[in-house]
């Protein structure tokens, strides 16, 4: 039993392979009728993996808003919206131009949060099915 394991195991171990023009990975042996090749990442992703990658395809270089967004400062009457699939989410700060550090703190939905700096974040809610949605 071992022994046939070991030997099955050597075997595919030695099956050349070779790359298919658009499709993936597929054994040398298989006759090029059959489609026995190694799914693609777009072929076997679902669900927000797919979306994610459906997004970067279309050239959306931040489909879930994780690069550093510059804007206004958000006040009081005019908070920075800080989209949010949770109940709250952690948001750096870089509360002056040249500051060497960023303020992290944790900014719940429901009323705008201040920083110390003075700006003030509010959460709103981002769809999780939906990328690029504010
Ligand atoms: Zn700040």
């Amino acid at each position: 039993m071992a022994l046939q394991f070991s030997r099955a195991l050597r075997r595919l171990a030695t099956v050349p392979l070779y790359r298919s023009s658009a499709q993936g990975v597929r054994l040398a042996s298989s006759k090029p009728d059959e489609e026995e090749t190694i799914p693609t990442d777009m072929e076997q992703a679902t669900g927000l993996e797919r979306k994610e990658l459906e997004a970067l395809m279309q050239g959306k270089e931040d489909p879930f808003n994780m690069s550093v967004q510059s804007g206004p400062r958000g006040t009081r009457e005019q908070p920075t919206l800080v989209p949010s699939m949770y109940e709250e989410r952690i948001v750096g700060c870089i509360c002056e131009e040249d500051a060497t550090f960023i303020t992290w703190q944790v900014v719940n939905k429901g009323a705008a949060h201040r920083c110390e700096c003075g700006q003030f974040y509010q959460l709103v809610d981002a769809n999780p099915t939906k990328i690029d949605n504010i």
